[in-house]
Protein backbone atom coordinates (compact mmCIF):
# COMPACT_ATOMS: atom_id res chain seq x y z
CA UNK A 1 0.00 0.00 0.00
CA UNK A 2 1.57 3.32 -0.93
CA UNK A 3 0.98 6.18 1.37
CA UNK A 4 2.14 9.13 -0.40
CA UNK A 5 4.14 12.00 0.69
CA UNK A 6 1.71 14.74 1.63
CA UNK A 7 -0.64 12.25 3.19
CA UNK A 8 -2.31 13.29 6.56
CA UNK A 9 -2.24 11.02 9.26
CA UNK A 10 -3.99 10.11 12.06
CA UNK A 11 -3.01 7.66 14.84
CA UNK A 12 -4.91 5.47 16.89
CA UNK A 13 -3.19 4.72 20.07
CA UNK A 14 -4.41 1.81 22.70
CA UNK A 15 -3.38 -1.40 24.05
CA UNK A 16 -4.73 -4.10 22.02
CA UNK A 17 -5.21 -2.83 18.71
CA UNK A 18 -4.86 -5.65 16.70
CA UNK A 19 -9.20 -5.74 16.17
CA UNK A 20 -10.27 -2.68 16.40
CA UNK A 21 -12.63 -1.61 13.83
CA UNK A 22 -11.74 2.09 13.83
CA UNK A 23 -9.27 2.16 11.26
CA UNK A 24 -11.78 0.37 8.54
CA UNK A 25 -14.49 2.92 9.45
CA UNK A 26 -12.20 6.23 9.06
CA UNK A 27 -10.63 4.55 6.11
CA UNK A 28 -13.60 4.53 4.52
CA UNK A 29 -15.06 7.70 5.60
CA UNK A 30 -11.48 9.34 4.18
CA UNK A 31 -12.30 7.57 0.68
CA UNK A 32 -15.63 8.58 1.04
CA UNK A 33 -14.95 12.70 0.60
CA UNK A 34 -12.06 11.66 -1.72
CA UNK A 35 -9.07 13.05 1.41
CA UNK A 36 -6.01 11.95 1.03
CA UNK A 37 -5.61 10.55 4.61
CA UNK A 38 -4.66 7.54 6.36
CA UNK A 39 -5.66 6.58 9.66
CA UNK A 40 -2.54 3.50 11.22
CA UNK A 41 -3.90 1.86 15.06
CA UNK A 42 -0.16 1.65 17.09
CA UNK A 43 0.00 -0.47 19.49
CA UNK A 44 1.52 1.63 22.77
CA UNK A 45 2.57 0.12 26.08
CA UNK A 46 1.15 2.57 29.35
CA UNK A 47 4.83 3.77 29.71
CA UNK A 48 5.94 4.80 26.39
CA UNK A 49 2.16 7.01 26.22
CA UNK A 50 4.07 10.37 26.92
CA UNK A 51 6.78 9.85 24.16
CA UNK A 52 4.26 8.43 21.85
CA UNK A 53 1.89 11.42 21.86
CA UNK A 54 5.27 13.70 21.60
CA UNK A 55 5.94 11.90 18.70
CA UNK A 56 2.90 11.87 17.30
CA UNK A 57 3.28 15.84 17.50
CA UNK A 58 6.84 16.11 16.13
CA UNK A 59 6.23 14.12 12.83
CA UNK A 60 3.15 16.11 11.98
CA UNK A 61 -0.06 14.11 12.81
CA UNK A 62 -3.30 16.20 11.93
CA UNK A 63 -4.37 14.01 15.78
CA UNK A 64 -5.23 10.61 17.23
CA UNK A 65 -7.79 8.11 18.70
CA UNK A 66 -6.72 7.05 22.05
CA UNK A 67 -8.38 3.69 23.31
CA UNK A 68 -7.86 1.22 26.17
CA UNK A 69 -5.69 1.64 28.60
CA UNK A 70 -4.79 5.37 27.93
CA UNK A 71 -7.75 7.30 27.99
CA UNK A 72 -7.32 8.58 31.37
CA UNK A 73 -3.29 9.05 31.27
CA UNK A 74 -3.76 10.89 27.82
CA UNK A 75 -5.91 13.40 29.59
CA UNK A 76 -2.68 14.83 31.99
CA UNK A 77 -0.75 14.90 28.72
CA UNK A 78 -2.92 17.55 27.18
CA UNK A 79 -2.11 20.94 27.15
CA UNK A 80 -5.82 21.88 27.21
CA UNK A 81 -9.03 20.31 27.52
CA UNK A 82 -12.14 20.68 26.24
CA UNK A 83 -15.12 21.63 28.96
CA UNK A 84 -16.17 17.56 28.18
CA UNK A 85 -13.06 15.93 28.54
CA UNK A 86 -12.35 17.61 31.56
CA UNK A 87 -15.75 16.39 33.07
CA UNK A 88 -14.80 12.45 31.91
CA UNK A 89 -11.47 12.97 32.68
CA UNK A 90 -10.56 11.38 29.80
CA UNK A 91 -9.70 11.96 26.40
CA UNK A 92 -10.29 9.25 23.71
CA UNK A 93 -9.83 12.05 20.70
CA UNK A 94 -6.09 14.27 20.02
CA UNK A 95 -6.40 17.43 17.98
CA UNK A 96 -2.81 19.17 17.23
CA UNK A 97 -3.56 22.11 16.75
CA UNK A 98 -3.40 26.08 17.37
CA UNK A 99 0.60 25.93 17.21
CA UNK A 100 0.61 22.43 16.94
CA UNK A 101 -0.69 22.07 21.02
CA UNK A 102 -1.89 18.79 22.17
CA UNK A 103 -6.20 19.46 22.28
CA UNK A 104 -7.75 17.02 24.34
CA UNK A 105 -11.74 16.30 23.30
CA UNK A 106 -13.72 13.10 24.61
CA UNK A 107 -16.07 12.26 21.28
CA UNK A 108 -17.94 9.30 23.32
CA UNK A 109 -20.32 11.51 25.06
CA UNK A 110 -21.81 13.23 21.88
CA UNK A 111 -21.31 9.26 20.26
CA UNK A 112 -23.56 7.97 22.94
CA UNK A 113 -25.96 10.98 22.63
CA UNK A 114 -26.35 10.69 19.17
CA UNK A 115 -26.90 7.34 19.64
CA UNK A 116 -30.09 7.78 21.63
CA UNK A 117 -31.32 10.46 19.17
CA UNK A 118 -30.70 7.92 16.57
CA UNK A 119 -32.43 5.21 18.62
CA UNK A 120 -35.39 7.43 18.96
CA UNK A 121 -34.70 7.38 22.97
CA UNK A 122 -35.64 10.28 25.06
CA UNK A 123 -34.31 10.45 28.74
CA UNK A 124 -34.74 14.10 29.14
CA UNK A 125 -37.07 14.57 32.03
CA UNK A 126 -36.32 10.66 32.90
CA UNK A 127 -34.77 7.94 34.81
CA UNK A 128 -31.99 5.82 33.64
CA UNK A 129 -29.82 3.46 34.82
CA UNK A 130 -26.33 2.63 34.29
CA UNK A 131 -24.25 -0.88 34.74
CA UNK A 132 -21.08 -0.46 35.37
CA UNK A 133 -18.62 2.90 37.42
CA UNK A 134 -15.59 2.39 34.83
CA UNK A 135 -14.28 5.25 32.19
CA UNK A 136 -17.23 4.07 29.80
CA UNK A 137 -20.00 4.62 32.23
CA UNK A 138 -18.54 8.28 33.34
CA UNK A 139 -19.06 9.38 29.61
CA UNK A 140 -22.61 7.69 29.75
CA UNK A 141 -23.18 9.81 33.09
CA UNK A 142 -21.96 12.98 30.96
CA UNK A 143 -24.04 12.44 28.31
CA UNK A 144 -27.36 11.48 30.28
CA UNK A 145 -27.17 14.60 32.00
CA UNK A 146 -26.51 16.57 29.20
CA UNK A 147 -29.47 15.19 27.17
CA UNK A 148 -31.36 16.37 30.36
CA UNK A 149 -31.58 13.00 32.31
CA UNK A 150 -33.55 13.50 35.94
CA UNK A 151 -32.45 10.83 37.65
CA UNK A 152 -29.28 8.23 36.64
CA UNK A 153 -28.99 4.75 38.98
CA UNK A 154 -25.67 3.32 39.06
CA UNK A 155 -25.17 -0.37 39.20
CA UNK A 156 -22.20 -1.26 40.09
CA UNK A 157 -20.09 -4.51 41.61
CA UNK A 158 -17.87 -2.73 43.66
CA UNK A 159 -20.26 0.12 44.88
CA UNK A 160 -17.66 2.32 46.54
CA UNK A 161 -16.30 3.09 43.42
CA UNK A 162 -19.77 3.87 41.93
CA UNK A 163 -20.69 6.32 44.50
CA UNK A 164 -17.17 8.06 43.83
CA UNK A 165 -18.55 8.65 40.43
CA UNK A 166 -21.94 9.59 41.53
CA UNK A 167 -19.96 12.31 43.78
CA UNK A 168 -18.08 13.62 41.24
CA UNK A 169 -21.05 13.58 39.00
CA UNK A 170 -23.31 15.49 41.47
CA UNK A 171 -20.98 17.94 41.93
CA UNK A 172 -20.95 18.84 38.19
CA UNK A 173 -24.52 18.67 37.58
CA UNK A 174 -26.04 19.31 40.44
CA UNK A 175 -29.71 19.10 38.35
CA UNK A 176 -29.25 15.53 37.77
CA UNK A 177 -30.22 13.29 40.95
CA UNK A 178 -27.49 9.83 41.18
CA UNK A 179 -28.09 7.01 43.45
CA UNK A 180 -25.95 3.64 43.73
CA UNK A 181 -27.36 0.44 44.43
CA UNK A 182 -25.21 -3.20 43.64
CA UNK A 183 -25.39 -4.66 40.39
CA UNK A 184 -27.88 -7.43 41.50
CA UNK A 185 -31.13 -9.11 40.66
CA UNK A 186 -33.24 -7.39 43.46
CA UNK A 187 -31.87 -4.00 43.22
CA UNK A 188 -32.25 -4.34 39.10
CA UNK A 189 -36.07 -4.94 39.77
CA UNK A 190 -36.45 -2.37 41.75
CA UNK A 191 -34.46 0.25 39.94
CA UNK A 192 -34.92 -0.18 36.55
CA UNK A 193 -39.36 -0.18 37.04
CA UNK A 194 -39.47 3.70 36.31
CA UNK A 195 -36.82 3.86 33.66
CA UNK A 196 -36.90 4.62 30.10
CA UNK A 197 -33.18 3.23 29.70
CA UNK A 198 -30.40 0.82 30.69
CA UNK A 199 -27.39 0.66 29.11
CA UNK A 200 -24.58 -1.59 30.18
CA UNK A 201 -20.79 0.27 30.27
CA UNK A 202 -19.44 -3.23 32.06
CA UNK A 203 -17.37 -5.54 29.50
CA UNK A 204 -19.97 -8.23 30.51
CA UNK A 205 -20.87 -10.43 27.48
CA UNK A 206 -17.88 -9.16 25.14
CA UNK A 207 -16.21 -11.99 23.26
CA UNK A 208 -15.39 -14.52 24.08
CA UNK A 209 -17.60 -14.76 26.92
CA UNK A 210 -20.41 -13.92 24.62
CA UNK A 211 -23.20 -15.86 27.14
CA UNK A 212 -22.81 -13.79 29.84
CA UNK A 213 -25.53 -11.01 30.47
CA UNK A 214 -24.30 -8.27 32.95
CA UNK A 215 -28.50 -8.56 34.09
CA UNK A 216 -29.05 -12.06 35.84
CA UNK A 217 -32.54 -12.14 34.32
CA UNK A 218 -35.01 -10.61 31.61
CA UNK A 219 -37.76 -10.01 34.05
CA UNK A 220 -35.93 -7.19 35.28
CA UNK A 221 -36.45 -5.55 31.53
CA UNK A 222 -39.89 -3.77 30.21
CA UNK A 223 -40.85 -2.87 26.78
CA UNK A 224 -40.90 0.91 27.55
CA UNK A 225 -37.33 0.63 27.78
CA UNK A 226 -34.35 1.55 25.30
CA UNK A 227 -31.30 -0.74 25.93
CA UNK A 228 -28.01 -0.05 24.96
CA UNK A 229 -24.92 -2.16 25.01
CA UNK A 230 -21.84 -0.63 24.70
CA UNK A 231 -20.15 -4.10 23.90
CA UNK A 232 -20.24 -4.46 20.25
CA UNK A 233 -18.20 -7.77 19.70
CA UNK A 234 -20.23 -9.29 19.01
CA UNK A 235 -23.11 -6.73 17.78
CA UNK A 236 -26.04 -8.48 19.24
CA UNK A 237 -25.10 -9.30 22.58
CA UNK A 238 -26.77 -11.92 24.88
CA UNK A 239 -28.17 -8.53 26.51
CA UNK A 240 -29.52 -7.16 23.57
CA UNK A 241 -31.25 -10.39 23.21
CA UNK A 242 -32.85 -10.92 26.47
CA UNK A 243 -34.11 -7.12 25.13
CA UNK A 244 -35.57 -7.69 22.50
CA UNK A 245 -37.68 -10.78 23.71
CA UNK A 246 -39.20 -8.55 26.46
CA UNK A 247 -40.50 -5.87 23.65
CA UNK A 248 -37.55 -2.79 25.02
CA UNK A 249 -35.83 -0.74 22.29
CA UNK A 250 -32.70 -2.04 21.49
CA UNK A 251 -29.34 0.39 20.84
CA UNK A 252 -26.01 -1.32 18.96
CA UNK A 253 -22.45 -0.45 20.91
CA UNK A 254 -21.64 -0.39 17.13
CA UNK A 255 -23.89 3.19 16.76
CA UNK A 256 -21.88 4.89 19.37
CA UNK A 257 -18.62 3.58 17.89
CA UNK A 258 -19.43 5.39 14.60
CA UNK A 259 -21.01 8.23 16.10
CA UNK A 260 -18.05 8.83 18.09
CA UNK A 261 -15.85 8.13 15.45
CA UNK A 262 -18.03 10.53 12.95
CA UNK A 263 -17.36 13.44 15.69
CA UNK A 264 -13.56 12.80 15.88
CA UNK A 265 -13.47 13.20 11.94
CA UNK A 266 -14.87 16.37 11.81
CA UNK A 267 -12.53 17.62 14.50
CA UNK A 268 -9.53 16.37 12.54
CA UNK A 269 -10.67 17.31 8.89
CA UNK A 270 -12.94 20.32 9.76
CA UNK A 271 -15.87 18.10 7.37
CA UNK A 272 -19.41 16.74 7.77
CA UNK A 273 -18.52 12.78 8.51
CA UNK A 274 -20.05 10.75 6.59
CA UNK A 275 -22.25 8.90 9.18
CA UNK A 276 -23.64 6.25 6.72
CA UNK A 277 -20.57 5.24 5.33
CA UNK A 278 -19.29 4.83 8.86
CA UNK A 279 -22.00 2.85 9.87
CA UNK A 280 -21.70 0.96 7.05
CA UNK A 281 -18.15 0.18 7.22
CA UNK A 282 -18.64 -1.51 10.83
CA UNK A 283 -21.49 -3.72 9.77
CA UNK A 284 -23.33 -1.84 11.90
CA UNK A 285 -27.85 -2.47 12.82
CA UNK A 286 -29.77 -0.44 10.76
CA UNK A 287 -32.53 1.05 12.47
CA UNK A 288 -35.59 -1.15 12.93
CA UNK A 289 -37.78 0.85 10.62
CA UNK A 290 -35.28 0.73 7.74
CA UNK A 291 -34.89 -2.97 7.98
CA UNK A 292 -36.26 -4.81 5.05
P1 LIG B 1 -13.39 0.07 32.82
O1 LIG B 1 -12.97 1.48 33.09
O2 LIG B 1 -12.43 -1.05 33.06
O3 LIG B 1 -14.73 -0.19 33.67
C1 LIG B 1 -15.43 -1.40 33.59
C2 LIG B 1 -16.57 -1.41 34.59
O4 LIG B 1 -17.23 -2.68 34.44
C3 LIG B 1 -16.12 -1.33 36.04
O5 LIG B 1 -17.12 -0.70 36.80
C4 LIG B 1 -16.02 -2.81 36.43
O6 LIG B 1 -16.22 -3.06 37.80
C5 LIG B 1 -17.20 -3.39 35.69
N1 LIG B 1 -17.04 -4.82 35.47
C6 LIG B 1 -16.08 -5.44 34.75
N2 LIG B 1 -16.27 -6.77 34.76
C7 LIG B 1 -17.35 -7.00 35.55
C8 LIG B 1 -18.04 -8.16 35.98
N3 LIG B 1 -17.66 -9.38 35.58
N4 LIG B 1 -19.12 -8.03 36.79
C9 LIG B 1 -19.51 -6.79 37.20
N5 LIG B 1 -18.91 -5.64 36.83
C10 LIG B 1 -17.84 -5.74 36.00
O7 LIG B 1 -13.83 -0.10 31.29
P2 LIG B 1 -14.54 1.02 30.38
O8 LIG B 1 -13.48 1.79 29.66
O9 LIG B 1 -15.52 1.73 31.22
O10 LIG B 1 -15.27 0.13 29.25
C11 LIG B 1 -16.41 -0.67 29.57
C12 LIG B 1 -16.93 -1.34 28.29
O11 LIG B 1 -17.45 -0.34 27.41
C13 LIG B 1 -15.84 -2.08 27.48
O12 LIG B 1 -16.37 -3.30 27.02
C14 LIG B 1 -15.55 -1.14 26.33
O13 LIG B 1 -15.12 -1.83 25.17
C15 LIG B 1 -16.94 -0.55 26.09
N6 LIG B 1 -16.90 0.75 25.39
C16 LIG B 1 -17.52 0.81 24.16
C17 LIG B 1 -17.55 2.00 23.47
C18 LIG B 1 -18.23 2.06 22.14
O14 LIG B 1 -17.87 2.90 21.31
N7 LIG B 1 -19.22 1.23 21.90
C19 LIG B 1 -16.93 3.16 23.99
C20 LIG B 1 -16.32 3.06 25.26
C21 LIG B 1 -16.30 1.84 25.94
P3 LIG B 1 -15.01 -3.05 38.85
O15 LIG B 1 -14.74 -1.60 39.11
O16 LIG B 1 -15.56 -3.78 40.02
O17 LIG B 1 -13.86 -3.75 38.19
Amino acid sequence: MEIPPGTELVALLGDPVAHSLSPRMHAAAFAALGLRWAYVALRVLPSDLPEAVRGLRALGFVGANVTVPHKEAAAELMDRLDEVARACGAVNTIVFGEGRRALGYNTDVAGVRRTLRYGNVKVSGLRAAVLGAGGAARAVCVALAQEGASEVALFARRVERAEFLAGSMSTLFPHVRFEVHPLQQDALRRGLQEATLLVNATPIGMHPDTGQSPIPSEEVLHDRMGVLDLVYNPSRTRLLRMAERTGARTLSGLWVLAFQGAVSFELWTGRPAPVEVMLRAIDAPRLPEERP
